[in-house]
């Protein structure tokens, strides 16, 4: 299918405070070399620990961040070149989702106010048409049409992250960034939302980007998934080949890490360790710090991504030995 995103060999460093005094400074690579595309309608979950660098790349490919080096090809077009213009229609074909809509939201805004700016910014439609687009958004997250005169206060965590989509999706974007977006609900409300997700994408035929520490809701919501490492793609690949036979030891980790329903742990533990500062990545393969397979080679080369069968890549340089255990 058409190709929508191509982020190319991403880099996005930055220079941050550091030291027991906060003198000095040091360069984070939050994203370094990384590569991936997004077809029409696909969705590609992404996922890692926090601090891997998933946010950083949201917002790389938002424009928000401006990459150290490489490129965000956007439908053909290197989105660092677009004229002023061009890059209002790119912002506008592009729209986040955030973890917490309550911090996200105008808290002094009513619901319809709220859903209406992005309209209202962008110069679409009159006062009369707008209306109808918010009440045509309201029905279409399962908000009823009383809720426009109200607060976000006066909703729940999942309905306020309706609301968040509903704006999110007023401009008609071909691309939704999702950044831990049921991270911060309750599980009972995370199936409701992620449900409601799946049927917008549907229905909008969007392409998305589905950012999240929990390999479990990502599954539930990709084609492909993405497993990031200290700002790196250690995996990629089909959502049923990733999560049946996981190739590389950070991703098998993670998934026998899938919180148990009525958890929302941030749960590593079998993975052991912590993560290293992306300060300091360790040299070599950046996960051999805590890799059980590690080996002496582990610690000078870093591995490339392979495939073996041309759709299941994976940088790691044992990955063949290593028995991944079906599931
Ligand atoms: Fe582990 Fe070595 Fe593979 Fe890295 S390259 S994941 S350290 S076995
Ligand atoms: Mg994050």
């Amino acid at each position: 299918s058409k190709l929508i995103l191509d982020v190319q060999d991403l880099q996005l460093h930055f220079s941050q405070r550091s030291g027991i005094f906060g003198r000095e400074r040091a360069v984070v690579r939050a994203v370094d070399n990384l590569s991936f595309q997004l077809h029409a309608g696909e969705t590609l979950g992404l996922v890692g620990e926090s601090g891997c660098g998933k946010s950083s790349l949201g917002k790389a490919i938002l424009n928000l961040h401006r990459p150290t080096a490489g490129r965000v090809i956007y439908q053909g077009k290197d989105i660092a070149g677009l004229s002023d213009r061009s890059m209002r229609a790119y912002r506008r074909s592009l729209q986040m989702i955030f973890q917490d809509p309550f911090e996200s939201l105008n808290s002094r805004h009513t619901v319809a106010t709220i859903i209406e700016e992005p309209l209202l910014i962008h110069g679409i439609g009159d006062r009369e048409s707008r209306r109808q687009r918010v009440a045509e958004l309201l029905d279409l997250v399962g908000l009823p049409s009383s809720a426009n005169s109200k607060y976000p206060h006066e909703f729940s965590g999942g309905q306020r992250q309706r609301i968040g989509i509903a704006r999110a999706i007023a401009l008609n974007p071909s691309v939704l960034i999702c950044d831990e977006a049921v991270s911060a609900l309750d599980v009972s409300v995370q199936a409701q939302i992620l449900n409601l997700l799946l049927e917008i994408q549907r229905e909008l035929k969007l392409s998305m980007l589905f950012i999240s520490h929990d390999l479990g809701v990502v599954r539930h919501m990709s084609d492909r998934i993405a497993v990031m490492y200290l700002g790196q793609i250690v995996e990629i690949g089909d959502a049923q080949s990733i999560y049946r036979q996981a190739r590389h030891p950070y991703t098998q980790g993670l998934l026998a890490a899938i919180p148990k329903l009525g958890s929302l742990a941030e749960d590593v533990s079998q993975i052991g360790g912590d993560i290293p500062s992306p300060m300091a990545p360790p040299p070599g393969c950046r996960f051999h710090t805590r890799c059980a397979f590690a080996q002496a080679k582990c610690k000078s080369d870093p591995p490339l991504l392979r495939a073996e069968d041309g759709e299941h890549f994976t940088a790691c340089h044992f990955w063949e030995g290593l028995s991944a255990s079906p599931r």
